[in-house]
């Protein structure tokens, strides 16, 4: 079975010191040159990755109000509904109040300490800067500020530093960039909440296939077929795990979440990310049932290790199958 995405060894499209290959692996043919790529180009190579950088911390400093604020803006949705379920039972106002402003969404209240409610000035907002200034502390109280706001930001420098690197200024650098900071939002609500929200898995399958219309990472025909695919497997997985052995072994989220990758990076991806995801779960999952931080029969948020077999994949083509090949 032949397990390239294209076998069309497509052209570069503009020539920059910036690698547009998949290391060796083409994953798809290489669109020609657009005014974007050609404006983008002409920018010294340092001007353009110092700009990819700050891009990726200005993002990745979005995807923490993300991370924070979407599992919160679920959960009072989720409220809503069952107070007018409930509307006729007196704890129905109950599911209401939940002690945050009545308007609450990823713009709105502006951000503030969650331990003392000091809303950050404009310097303390800069991505990565604030943090190193303040040395990770609230400016006011002095509570720790979780090492997770920095991580993620630089996470997120790295993709875009990583997509321009890989793909050169491109569209193509663009939409593996977006790909890889809803990866991001995504594993670390996972981590977090063990939930993929349908607000970041869903549109993330559109965005796939309209992103391949164009054959970005791969054709649309592989696209297609890679999202039913992506869906499937993880479906049977589930049913057959809750068929044998009455558990469910992962969530919903991880069946569209494998959905959205293979719309991203078409079928014959799949195979790697699955094998990726499966086998660092399980190492990091034993790790942890060993040193006693985790149950045995405790579900893993599988969510992380399907973005780690995805950016992979997106950087380094498919490695796995030169080993197998
Ligand atoms: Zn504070």
């Amino acid at each position: 079975m032949s397990v390239l995405l294209s076998s069309a060894a497509a052209p570069t499209a503009v020539s920059t010191p910036f690698a547009s290959s998949f290391n060796g692996t083409p994953l798809a043919p290489v669109d020609a040159p657009s005014s974007f790529s050609l404006a983008l180009a002409a920018l010294p190579p340092g001007v353009l990755m110092g700009f990819a950088i700050v891009i990726g911390l200005v993002i990745g400093s979005f995807l923490n109000v993300v991370v924070h604020r979407l599992p919160i803006m679920l959960e009072r949705a989720w409220r809503a509904d069952a107070a007018e379920l409930f509307s006729d039972t007196p704890c129905s106002g109950d599911l209401l109040n939940d002690g945050l402003p009545a308007r609450y969404n990823l713009w709105l209240p502006r951000s503030a300490c969650p331990h003392c409610g000091h809303v950050l000035r404009a310097w303390e907002n800069i991505p990565l800067v604030s943090w190193l200034l303040l040395r990770g502390r609230c400016s006011q109280c002095g509570t720790r500020v979780s090492l997770r706001y920095p991580a993620v930001e630089i996470a997120s420098a790295l993709c875009a530093a990583g997509a321009l690197l890989a793909f050169g200024p491109s569209v193509k650098a663009l939409a593996a960039f977006a790909l890889s900071a809803a990866l991001i939002a995504a594993s670390m609500i996972d981590l977090e909440h063990h939930l993929l929200p349908d607000a970041i898995t869903l549109p993330l399958v559109w965005a796939g296939l309209l992103v391949n219309l164009a054959d970005t990472f791969t054709d649309l025909r592989s696209a297609l077929i890679g999202a039913v695919a992506g869906y499937l497997v993880l479906w049977s997985v589930y049913w057959i795990f809750r068929l044998l052995r009455g558990v469910e072994g992962m969530g919903h989220g991880d069946f569209k979440l494998l959905a959205a990758l293979g719309a991203w990076l078409g079928w014959a991806a799949l195979p790697q990310i699955v094998v990726i995801s499966a086998v660092a779960g399980a190492v990091v999952g034993l790790a942890a049932t060993l040193s006693g931080r985790m149950r045995f029969e405790e579900p893993l948020p599988f969510g992380p290790y399907l973005a780690a077999g995805a950016f992979i994949t997106l950087f380094a083509g498919t490695p796995l199958y030169r080993v197998f090949a």
